[in-house]
């Protein structure tokens, strides 16, 4: 066992990290050049492919007091992984950006000795959210460290990040891991039958976090069914309005059931510490903080509801995907295996050109919303492009 076991198909990463962590373990600070360790890195790669997986596990073989640095099994390396490392500290955040306010503490915290570790270790998940100013504070942040302080910052792309951080980091960079590895994960980790397991991976396209949802939630498995349906049902314009208001509804729907019950926690938890339970009317300033408290859980809403229409376009996107591979012949394997027949259909009844427009118009759509377009005109337009009547 060993802290890295959840880093699936990453072989490269693992290696250079691990001989980091030896390194930093080695060493009692000061220098840290000769020894392969260092106080800022980058961990990129594609959603899915396991970046803040990455950074927990190097977070905990920093922490590990075990010579085999790592191990997994003792106190260090298991709060760190699960988050409760007082050393430790993960960033998320369900703003669009992170802003100075978000990242001025952080700044503070980054000053202190370790606790009890032997590092502080701050991990970023979002390093791609930072804005100029916040940006710009953490590189200053960056440039002094700390002997005992260490940066860890995740993105997508080296590119996502500002180019004066990026120049101060050590790149570490994963890829898509392979599906087989994604199902092996399944298997092991949440006891998922193998078959499917495998078709979880493939359907997510080795995206962990997607993959572990459709294996083990078959409500993602029905949902995900119905959404590959949508291509040939819109077949009039009044189909593809119809098509994309269930679409928005049911990825409303399923937001709301993710988010409600940790919403009515937090909710509780703040009228107990500022001791108004129970209370039937509340004085204005607890008022106040419950509002704040409701529109930072509204804004968190509105980005579980965009995720997960995502998703479903990912999933459309896999569809016309297979229908191009068939249409070209290529030898690479389906996504959707299991619909042959719908592809075939589909790949008969228009040309290769008409799949990438098709594709290009999902593009367009999962770019609109990112950018903050009103969900439902922004798929309402793309069910209109998908008509499989639909000519250039
Ligand atoms: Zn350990």
């Amino acid at each position: 066992m060993s802290v890295w076991d959840d880093v699936i198909g990453q072989p490269t990463a693992v290696e250079r990290l691990g001989r980091a962590a030896r390194g930093a373990a080695a060493t009692t600070g000061g220098d840290l050049a000769p020894t392969g360790m260092t106080h800022a890195w980058l961990i990129t790669g594609p959603p899915g492919s396991g970046r803040s997986t990455a950074a927990k596990a190097f977070a905990a073989a920093l922490q590990c007091p075990r010579p085999e640095v790592g191990c997994g099994e003792c106190h260090e390396c298991r709060t760190a992984l699960s988050g409760a490392h007082p050393d430790v500290t993960l960033v998320t955040t369900e703003h669009v950006q992170l802003r100075l306010d978000d990242v001025r503490p952080l700044v503070t915290m980054a000053q202190q000795r370790p606790s009890l570790g032997r590092w502080r270790v701050i991990v970023i998940e979002d390093a791609d959210r930072l804005n100029d100013n916040s940006g710009n504070l953490l590189l200053k942040a960056i440039e002094e460290p700390p002997p005992r302080t260490v940066w860890l910052l995740c993105a997508p792309s080296p590119e996502d990040v500002l180019v004066t951080i990026r120049s101060r980091c050590r790149h570490v960079g994963l890829r898509v891991p392979p599906v087989a590895d994604v199902a092996a994960l399944l298997v092991r980790r949440h006891g998922v039958d193998p078959a499917i397991a495998a078709f979880a991976a493939r359907a997510a396209g080795s995206h962990v976090g997607l993959a572990r949802r459709l294996a083990v939630d078959e409500g993602a498995r029905i949902r995900r069914r119905e959404v590959l349906k949508l291509p040939e049902q819109i077949t009039s314009v009044g189909a593809a309005v119809l098509a994309a208001g269930q679409l928005v509804e049911v990825a409303s729907e399923e937001a709301k059931a993710a988010t409600s019950e940790r919403d009515a926690t937090e909710k509780a938890a703040l009228l107990h510490s500022l001791g108004a339970e129970g209370q039937g009317t509340m004085p204005p300033a607890v008022r106040a903080q419950l509002r704040l408290l409701e529109e930072n859980q509204k804004r968190r809403a509105t980005r579980a509801q965009r995720d997960v229409l995502d998703r479903s376009m990912v999933d459309v996107l896999s569809l016309y995907r297979d229908v191009l591979v068939i249409q070209l012949g290529a030898q690479v394997e389906l996504v959707n295996a299991e619909l042959a027949d719908t592809l075939e259909r589909l790949a008969a009844s228009w040309s290769p050109e008409d799949t990438l427009r098709r594709m290009d118009a999902i593009g367009l759509a999962r770019e609109r919303i990112a950018a903050n377009v009103a969900p439902l005109l922004a798929v309402e337009a793309l069910m209109v492009e998908l008509r499989p009547g639909r000519r250039r």
